[in-house]
């Protein structure tokens, strides 16, 4: 008697928890929905979002372009913020990647991936490597390394 009470309970405990969930759930769709018809009404009254026909003719965007344009922006977007991380020329420690000479001249890292054999002793303090200005390797490796 006592087991099936408590199950009943347990059950109950359940189903309330999921109703809640779908209660949310329903909010949240309700609430977003409302936000995308909203901003779709304001969108068709305003003369600058609307879709130009071939021959000049405004017509203004159907529900179903909206929203499929919405979503590519918002799945964009979220694409956008997993991006590899980018590394910052002037890191969290506050130093940065100034040119420094080296007591002894070596291969330019730079000049070295392009295939040239060059030798220098100015090069970046950061990044503890040789790197030339007549070729420009100074100014390219940091630039590749922000793309
Ligand atoms: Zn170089
Ligand atoms: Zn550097």
């Amino acid at each position: 008697m006592f087991g099936v009470d408590l199950a009943d309970q347990k059950r109950m405990q359940y189903s309330t928890c999921r109703k809640a969930k779908k209660w949310y759930k329903y909010l949240f769709w309700f609430c977003f929905d409302l936000a995308v018809v909203n901003s779709l009404i304001c969108m068709q009254e305003s003369p600058n979002h609307q879709i130009k026909t071939k021959k000049g003719k405004s017509i203004k965007k159907t529900q179903l372009q909206f929203r499929m344009a919405l979503a590519q922006q918002m799945i964009g977007g979220y694409r956008g913020s997993r991006k590899r991380k980018i590394p910052s020329v002037v890191d969290n420690c506050g130093s940065a990647h100034w040119p420094i000479q080296f007591p002894k001249p070596s291969r330019c890292k730079g000049c070295t991936k392009a295939g040239r054999r060059h030798e220098v002793s100015i090069g970046c303090r950061e990044c503890n490597i040789t790197l030339c200005i007549k070729h420009d390797c100074f100014y390219k490796y940091h630039k590749e390394m922000l793309e």
